[in-house]
């Protein structure tokens, strides 16, 4: 609020007084309470049906009803890859209404960012194989632990792995990479959002897969957002993967974040606090 107090030197400038508006948000926060408990309450009722008929279409699968002919056997495969879809979805969107109603329980650890690695990439090894990718890590011995939780830290790492083998074709490269790094020296606006003087270990993730558009790149986090590409079809997925990955890892004080050519590749990079960091 501005008033001319001082009329002779008609200082209209002057301030005199600030207005401040407050607004009542208990019911929307109310709202929001309400809808992520009735969409967690939904996808646990509908996950244990599926389940169940998961269960029996492997059964039915395995021929423990008695042998299939061969349309049978292409029937019930295809029921079960779709209800292992629909499974996976669920647990997606389960997963989402924990962060949002920041119901997610961390345990903090000092971790080795080489032996999470390698229990991602052990579970990963059938796909590896099976693409016939070529998979180089470089991790310099003597990295400093970094503080996370293991089994978010697990999903983070799974779920980048995952799309650089699904989203690069058959006989491609993947190349994990990790050095330590202070916060001056990451990118920006990665830098700025970040406390000063940290140390961080900074984690890449290369493929020379199908890429991504630039246009597409400020929306590859956003929920049930997938580019089209080459590989969309084959890869399947909900386009959830990512818009979890990208809290979880901010949860865990990192960043993350993606540089991609098409038709040339794309990396992921994720930078996470060291443990132990006085800064
Ligand atoms: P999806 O379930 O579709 O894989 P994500 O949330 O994991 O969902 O990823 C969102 C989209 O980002 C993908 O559909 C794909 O278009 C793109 N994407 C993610 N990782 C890669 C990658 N390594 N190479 C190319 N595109 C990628």
């Amino acid at each position: 609020l501005k008033a001319d107090e001082n009329e002779d030197e008609e200082d209209e400038d002057e301030l005199i007084g600030a207005l401040l508006v407050l607004r009542d948000i208990t019911r929307e926060v109310e709202a929001d309470r309400m809808k992520n408990e009735f969409i967690g309450t939904m996808s646990h009722e509908l996950r244990t049906p599926m389940t169940a008929i998961k269960g029996f279409t492997q059964l039915l699968a395995m021929g423990g009803l008695g042998q299939l002919n061969d349309t049978q056997r292409e029937f019930v495969n295809t029921i079960y890859s779709n209800t292992e879809r629909m499974i996976n979805l669920i647990n997606d969107v389960l997963e989402i209404t924990k962060i949002e109603s920041g119901s997610i329980d961390l345990e903090w650890r000092s971790l080795h960012l080489a032996e999470a690695l390698s229990g991602v990439i052990a579970e990963l090894q059938p796909q590896i194989a099976q693409r016939q990718h070529q998979l180089t890590i470089s991790i310099p011995p003597g990295l400093p632990l970094i503080r996370a939780d293991s089994m978010r830290l697990h999903q983070i790492l799974y779920h980048v792995l995952l799309n650089a083998i699904k989203y690069t074709p058959p006989g491609g490269n993947i190349t994990i990479a990790a050095r330590e790094t202070l916060n001056v020296d990451l990118p920006e606006p990665v830098r700025s959002t970040l406390s000063d003087s940290r140390r961080y270990l900074m984690l890449s993730i290369s493929d020379t897969g199908v890429g991504i558009k630039p246009e597409d790149l400020p929306r590859i986090f956003d929920r049930f957002f997938r580019t089209d590409n080459p590989l969309k079809v084959e890869a399947g997925g909900t386009g959830l993967g990512l818009s979890i990955v990208k809290p979880l890892v901010e949860l865990l004080g990192g960043r993350i974040w993606v540089e991609s050519t098409v038709g040339e590749g794309s990396t992921f990079f994720i930078a996470l606090p060291v443990a132990h960091d006085r800064a």
